[in-house]
């Protein structure tokens, strides 16, 4: 919070936050009225926009006031630059935006905006639009905004879990172990991130696993009522995660759910190789039922001996409202261990001499990062996708 400050960008900040919703709803009446084109970007419900809007005007305006990592905050605003793209957003938008934002903050104080504050904020405005809007131009000349997809197959693995397959028209680009954003028809306009579950192929067929989560939007839209033929449309990878398959060190996988699709893409990536490095895999879940994936991991298991899978849940027993459609422990696989990831990881000890990887939901991501860091193992052997 900016409350203390004395700066005339701190004292901006700190007088939008106090109003921030009736802040951003001028800003973005305003973008509406001066470039009436730009509704058509955005969803008809506004609110989460508005939050995200104010959260990064507040992280630029901190980050440049207090001279913090401002290199981070140009690669930041590079990939919010080029994330933007998907959304339909063109070049000539940007000076309406930075009009309007100008004019939103000027309205928002009235008789306390200053000339300093002016000019501040004119500098603000113009880093983020200059930044934002050449990142995007420089990734136009190589990449499509976004890639329609076909669903071919939709598999519901328990009540609130599909496993979906698509075909896009073209192929897409990227590494195992990355994610995108999706949009489906059922909530246009609104993008949320999935991870690829297999490594790309030349027939653009790729596979996401979706857990419907409790009052989500597109989630539920996946997993209740994705149909084949459905068109989605799925934006520019992102993510780094990865395995360094030459530098000796053997490998520990932890996935929570769902966040099983990257590491599970970089598995099979993996047995293109003769040699790997040994791929230690705790794949857990609240309940047994909820492993929808071992019969896959079982099969990867017979046929490449680096790779080794401990299936974790939470409770031992399935309760009845939990509609698992297949039998999901098949015969031969380690012993399921019972308790939480962080937990059962962290008894087998510090694992402080290999790569790890932990994905998931954000809770579960910080909870085991948290604990094995607690246990000894090293934060910087540890990668995740942003939380
Ligand atoms: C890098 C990254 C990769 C991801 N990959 C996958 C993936 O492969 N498979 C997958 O199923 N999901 C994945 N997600 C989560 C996904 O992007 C959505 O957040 C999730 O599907 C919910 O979207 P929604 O529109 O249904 O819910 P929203 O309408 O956005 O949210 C509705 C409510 O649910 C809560 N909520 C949102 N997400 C969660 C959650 N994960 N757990 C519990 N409550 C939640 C919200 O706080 C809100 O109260 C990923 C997220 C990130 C950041």
């Amino acid at each position: 919070m900016a409350q203390h400050s004395s700066s005339p960008l701190l004292q901006l900040l700190s007088r939008l936050e106090a109003h921030s919703d009736q802040f951003t709803a001028l800003f973005y009446n305003r973008l509406f009225a001066i470039d009436p084109p730009t509704r058509e970007l955005f969803p008809v419900a506004m609110a989460r926009q508005r939050t995200m809007l104010f959260r990064v005007l507040a992280h630029v305006i901190e980050t440049i006031d207090y001279e913090l990592e401002l290199e981070e905050l140009v690669t930041f605003l590079a990939q919010l630059g080029r994330d933007h793209r998907k959304y339909g957003v063109l070049p000539s938008h940007y000076e309406s935006f930075g009009i309007a934002l100008l004019w939103a903050m000027r309205t928002q104080l009235g008789p306390q905006w200053t000339p300093a504050m002016e000019a501040a904020a004119a500098q603000v405005v113009e880093l983020t639009t200059v930044v934002m809007r050449s990142a995007a131009e420089t990734e136009a000349q190589r990449l499509p905004a976004w890639w329609s997809a076909t669903v071919v197959e939709h598999h519901r693995k328990t009540r609130d879990l599909a496993v979906v397959r698509v075909e896009s028209d073209v192929p897409i680009p990227y590494q195992p172990g990355q994610y995108f954003s999706v949009e489906v028809p059922q909530y246009p306009r609104i993008w949320r991130f999935y991870s690829a579950a297999i490594p790309p192929n030349n027939l653009g067929q790729m596979e996401f696993h979706i857990r419907a989560v409790p009052g989500g939007s597109v989630s539920q839209a996946m997993v209740s009522s994705a149909r084949y033929g459905d068109r989605w449309r799925i934006g520019a990878p992102h993510g780094a995660m990865e395995v360094d398959r030459t530098g000796g060190r053997d490998v520990v996988m932890v996935a929570g759910g769902t966040g099983l699709a990257p590491l599970r893409a970089l598995i099979m990536d993996m047995c293109r190789f003769g040699e790997n490095p040994r791929v230690h895999l705790f794949y857990g879940t609240r309940y047994p039922g909820e492993l929808y994936d071992l019969d896959t991991l079982w099969e990867l298991m017979r046929t490449n001996p680096w790779l080794s899978v401990t299936p974790v849940s939470e409770f031992d027993e399935d309760p009845w409202s939990l509609g698992k459609t297949a039998d999901s422990s098949p015969f031969g696989l380690y012993l399921r261990q019972t308790g939480t990831l962080a937990d059962v990881v962290c008894s087998y000890g510090r694992w402080s001499d290999r790569q790890i990887l932990v994905c998931g939901s954000a809770a579960m991501v910080e909870a085991t990062v948290e604990q094995m860091v607690a246990n000894g193992t090293p934060r910087e052997n540890i990668q995740h996708d942003p939380i």
